[in-house]
């Protein structure tokens, strides 16, 4: 098989292999429904709520304020039904679509929903949330990190301006968690969106954190399961795997973030010395402002599409939006908002890297890079 570097974490990440390990016996001879009267089932039940006492602690909240759902995309429009309609939501032009779409269709019910600018970097200013607020306002709920250019939010003063009006808080924090140290009582986070196969974990399993004195409607009803507040038999599994990756990765958070800066520092200063007529999106990596295996980069006259092409052939996977978005031929909703045109936006590449990749790939990523970008320009300089 074709070696392949993997440089598009934010879009997905492999199992880890203690994860996989972990899983394996829940997915032969611990098949039991947890929910089944037998001992074997009990047994389960409780490494459930094991599982659910390691996540709360990564987070600092309950265990019971933590549900299970099927993807972040699940756990993003459960929160975002909080508001009914009549009611009012504060996000952002750069959310995720499993945030945009869900708003839309809330706003075809009656729900008013403002949709905040971003600055150049990518950041909200903290006064347009207080001046968005109305008395009808129900929710904010603004992105930890942006899964393009990977800027974090200054969710504390978000979190602070929500508890003085008294509107609950959402975070979708698809792309942080796992990755940001998060503490949702410090930053006064009401609901949280995580998503396990963003962090090691496996596909199909994601959670969502409740507080307390949330009252949420369920989104999926059925049997009594969690609380019944979201119906359908638990995948054990799946729980584990993501209870594992959880741990390690917030264990790992401080060296792992060290790890994969100094990796992605190291590409931006030799591209940006190596390969003319290119600018970073969002912040500079020096700032903490920037999720640290972020890298979105514009080359100036070069489609993104016919790059990642070259580079495709040439066993690189990266990415020129977000991977749901990539299909769809659309100019980066992200990239737009940050003020880019429409050439620069589709000219622009993100690499997401991760504690797997070495400086030999990172290397060799830079050496087809310069050769592609060179090819591509003289492609359109000679059709100009
Ligand atoms: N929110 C953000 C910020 C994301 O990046 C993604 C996926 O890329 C999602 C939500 C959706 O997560 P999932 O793929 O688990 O549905």
């Amino acid at each position: 098989m074709k070696q392949v570097i993997y440089l598009d974490n934010a879009a997905t990440t492999p199992i880890d292999k203690d994860v996989l390990k972990a899983m394996m016996p829940f997915l032969t001879d611990e098949y039991y429904n947890p929910s089944a009267s037998y001992d074997y089932a009990y047994d389960l039940s409780v490494k459930i709520n094991e599982c659910k006492n390691i996540i709360a602690e990564t987070l600092n909240c309950n265990p019971n304020e933590i549900y299970f759902t099927s993807c972040g995309s699940e756990s993003d429009n459960w929160a975002l039904r909080y508001v009914r309609p009549g009611g009012h939501i504060i996000t952002s032009k750069i959310e995720h679509h499993a945030i945009l779409n869900t708003c839309k269709y809330l706003e075809s019910i009656g729900v008013e929903v403002t949709y905040l600018d971003v600055d150049s970097h990518g950041l909200i200013p903290i006064n347009s949330i207080e001046h968005a607020i109305k008395d009808n306002t129900k929710l904010i709920s603004i992105m930890y990190a942006n899964n393009e250019i990977g800027t974090i939010q200054q969710i504390n003063d978000i979190g602070r301006i929500a508890k003085k009006y008294n509107i609950v808080f959402h975070t979708d924090a698809v792309q942080a968690y796992g990755h940001v140290d998060i503490d949702v009582n410090n930053d006064y986070i009401d609901m949280l969106s995580a998503s396990a196969h963003k962090f090691n974990g496996p596909k199909g399993i994601g959670f969502l954190y409740i507080r307390n004195d949330v009252n949420l409607d369920p989104l999926i009803y059925g049997g009594h399961q969690q609380s019944g507040k979201r119906a359908g038999t638990y995948n054990v599994p799946g729980i584990i795997g993501m209870t594992t990756a959880a741990k390690t990765s917030c264990e790992h958070i401080n060296s792992d973030c060290k790890y994969i800066s100094g990796l992605r520092d190291y590409m931006w200063n030799r591209l940006s010395k190596e390969i003319d007529d290119i600018f970073i999106n969002g912040f500079d990596v020096k700032s903490c402002g920037r999720v640290v295996n972020n890298l979105n980069v514009c080359f100036k006259n070069i489609q993104g599409e016919q790059l990642l092409t070259l580079l495709s052939m040439n066993g690189i996977c990266v990415s020129t939006g977000s991977a749901c978005n990539s299909n769809s031929g659309d100019v980066s909703h992200v990239l737009k908002a940050i003020g880019l045109s429409d050439d620069d936006a589709s000219s622009s590449i993100r690499f997401t890297l991760s504690k797997s990749n070495t400086k030999e790939e990172i290397d060799y990523v830079i050496d087809v890079l310069k050769r592609s970008v060179e090819q591509l320009r003289r492609i359109n300089k000679n059709e100009d």
